[in-house]
């Protein structure tokens, strides 16, 4: 059929299930005649989608009742600025350091308030997560980015952040692992890697933590608006959120995120396991915070690592190449990549490692 396995970091796969699915409803959405793209957001079919699209997300995350959830655009980095926009009162958060994208968050915080660096692993390259020791209770909240995408790290413990709220950037590894809702305050995630296309962002927010918006801060930008509107203040973007909806029946299907982690933790630890024994290849994340989702890895050359990815390409294996902060390859594993893909490149991998030593 042609399919590759994409390691892409997003947007990455989605499963065939849910792409052959869409497919099958492309032209005529369930006997209205029309396409998903081509329907009124305030149509009776649509509000029917993105009723069901929340109602699955509640169920499989076990969202409680005292939470909104939200489907918006601007992708999560309109988040680094709607979380301090929404949640300053006293005008300081604590954000924990772990990588490219929590810088990108603590710069943009800081352009309405008062930033404190809690714990940084910058010192080591973003290679673990710090221990967070220098909380303070008279913070708004406390920022982290739960799945580094660029440097494959991840909390495994979360911090003890008592009465002050717990924000998480969840994008790169939200429905792979069972999370407890009611720990966090706000949970935002860009849907292109582990819940759509692009174009959609779900945030889910504490009731507590809405209406408290700075003055200036602008209406598409304020929380309380999309919780008015429920979600439809202005047109969403509909297909992405219909792709949602198609990919929260399909994990359901699955056995819902409990089942889904097993087979993360299966499909990482193949990876995991041959680089820790391989003399050719490295990780260079400490194994105590090694993600399931985006797993970096390298050859000891660029030469060796360029030669990799083209034998890699030739095999149906695509888009391994790392970030360029890091180098070598990564591969991203999300929820709709196969085992059968990771076993591929692992055998890949070994074939490789003999030729080249
Ligand atoms: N945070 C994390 C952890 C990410 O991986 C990404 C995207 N790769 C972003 C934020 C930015 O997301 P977006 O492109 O949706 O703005």
């Amino acid at each position: 059929m042609g399919r590759v396995y994409n390691f892409s970091a997003g947007p990455s796969m989605l499963p065939l299930a849910v792409l052959e699915k869409a497919q099958q409803e492309f032209l005529d959405y369930r006997g209205t005649g029309m396409s998903v793209l081509e329907m009124s957001h305030r149509s009776s079919a649509f509000s029917e989608i993105i009723a069901q699209a929340e109602a699955l997300l509640r169920e499989l995350m076990n969202i409680p009742d005292t939470y909104q959830v939200l489907f918006v655009q601007g992708g999560a980095s309109l988040q680094f600025s709607m979380v301090p926009l929404n949640l300053f009162k006293a005008g300081t958060a604590d954000y924990i350091h772990t990588g490219s994208w929590s810088k990108k968050a603590i710069a943009e915080a800081r352009k309405y308030g008062h930033v404190h660096v809690a714990s940084s692993s910058e010192n080591q390259n973003f290679t673990y997560i710090p221990d967070v020791h220098d909380l303070r209770p008279e913070a708004d909240y406390v920022h982290i980015t739960t799945n580094n995408t660029i440097e494959g790290t991840v909390f495994t413990k979360l911090p003890d952040t008592g009465s002050v709220p717990l924000v998480a950037d969840m994008s790169s590894n939200i429905l792979s692992q069972v999370y407890d809702v009611s720990k966090f305050g706000v949970i935002y995630a860009g849907a292109q890697k582990n819940i759509g296309p692009a174009g959609l962002t779900v945030v889910i927010i504490r009731e507590d933590l809405i209406g408290h918006a700075q003055k200036e801060c602008p209406t598409m930008l304020n929380y309380s608006t999309h919780v008015k509107h429920s979600s439809l203040y202005n047109t969403p973007a509909t297909y992405s959120i219909y792709m949602a909806k198609l990919v929260f029946e399909w994990l359901k299907q699955q056995g819902g995120v409990e089942a889904m982690e097993e087979k993360n933790r299966k499909k990482a630890a193949l990876l995991y396991d041959f680089l820790d024994e391989s003399k050719l290849f490295s990780s260079p994340v400490l194994s105590d915070y090694r993600s399931i989702m985006n797993i970096p890895f390298m050859t000891p050359t660029a030469e060796l690592d360029a030669a990799f990815l083209q034998g890699a390409k030739a095999q149906g294996l695509e888009t391994l190449k790392g970030h360029r902060s890091v180098g070598g390859m990564r591969a991203s594993i999300y929820n709709a990549m196969p085992i059968e893909g990771v076993e591929q490149l692992v055998s890949y991998m070994k074939t490789f490692e003999k030729n080249y030593r």
